[in-house]
């Protein structure tokens, strides 16, 4: 009863995101998503990312790890996802999507991947994390950006605070008003996180989403999303059902796990992805 009612639900709000994939399709039908992150010891948050990708559906998935060591191990956990340096693949001209910013870092030289990643201008990138930190020490990050609409930011409440210099309890105290002021600071599409999610459009539409519950308040959760949202905008769903979708995914996953008594209590990040699987082939 629960999935009849997700499946309608799916169905009339990002309808891209339950076609049937067609008998003719490759792995290049599906895009390719390229993950940007992970500096020394920071290798596990952009390996979330990229496992979710993979279970939500897209193509091929490549992670640019922002350290000269690549962390070879992980190809024996993941071992369908593609590893190089975060210079190298900046160069790659087959990315369809970017993600950047989870477990980055700050310094100097993550700037630099940033603002290469930002370059290319007419492919649909989400800065998370580490990238939003940066854009909030140095605005004018963005400033070169031709392309600003097709740009998603997904702060948490945190990071909101930091982009829009003020205090976290400013935000949290009208969520709604931080949400439109960040999409028209920055003339982009933002996910302002956390219980209730608002996602605000670059002309300050607003959407709330209802799904998911406190299991979701654990370390990699933030992760697990920009691989989801990054992973629907490889696979071409339009940007807009993107971002509503793989918010909403992300807490139906978590909302099934509690059900399954799986969470709220110790929910594992990594266990989103799973679900999220399970619920895209029943829509
Ligand atoms: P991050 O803080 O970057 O790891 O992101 C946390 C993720 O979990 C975001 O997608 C939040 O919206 C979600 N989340 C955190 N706490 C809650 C909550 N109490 N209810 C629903 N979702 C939550
Ligand atoms: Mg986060």
């Amino acid at each position: 009863e629960l999935l009849r009612q997700w499946r309608r639900l799916a169905r009339s709000q990002f309808p891209a995101i339950c076609q049937p994939r067609p008998a003719q399709s490759h792995k290049g039908t599906f895009g390719t998503l390229g993950i940007i992150g992970g500096a020394e010891g920071m290798a596990g948050s952009v390996s979330l990312s990229a496992v979710a990708a993979l279970h939500c559906g897209c193509g091929k998935v490549w992670l640019g790890f922002h350290q000269p060591t690549l962390p070879l191990p992980l190809l024996t956990q993941q071992p369908e996802i593609m590893l190089a340096t975060a210079e190298h693949l900046l160069q790659r001209s087959d990315i369809s999507a970017w993600v950047i910013g989870c477990g980055l870092g700050t310094h100097e030289s993550a700037v630099s991947v940033l603002k290469s990643c930002l370059q290319q201008h007419n492919i649909v990138t989400l800065l998370d994390a580490d990238a939003l930190n940066l854009l909030a020490q140095q605005p004018d990050i963005l400033a070169g950006r031709k392309n600003k609409h097709n740009i998603i930011l997904t702060p948490h409440p945190g990071e909101a605070s930091r982009l829009l210099q003020c205090s976290i309890s400013e935000i949290q105290g009208n969520r709604n008003q931080a949400v439109c002021r960040l999409a028209a600071k920055y003339n982009a599409w933002v996910v302002l996180k956390g219980h209730q999610s608002l996602i605000a459009s670059p002309n300050g539409q607003v959407w709330q989403n209802n799904s998911g519950n406190p299991g979701l308040a654990t370390a990699g959760s933030g992760d697990v999303l920009a691989g989801i949202i990054g992973s629907l905008l490889a696979q071409q769903i339009p940007l807009e059902q993107a971002v509503y979708a793989g918010v909403w995914l992300h807490g139906i996953a978590a909302d099934i796990l509690a059900a399954n008594e799986i969470g709220p209590i110790g929910l594992c990040a990594g266990e989103i992805a799973p679900a999220v699987r399970w619920l895209r082939n029943r829509l």
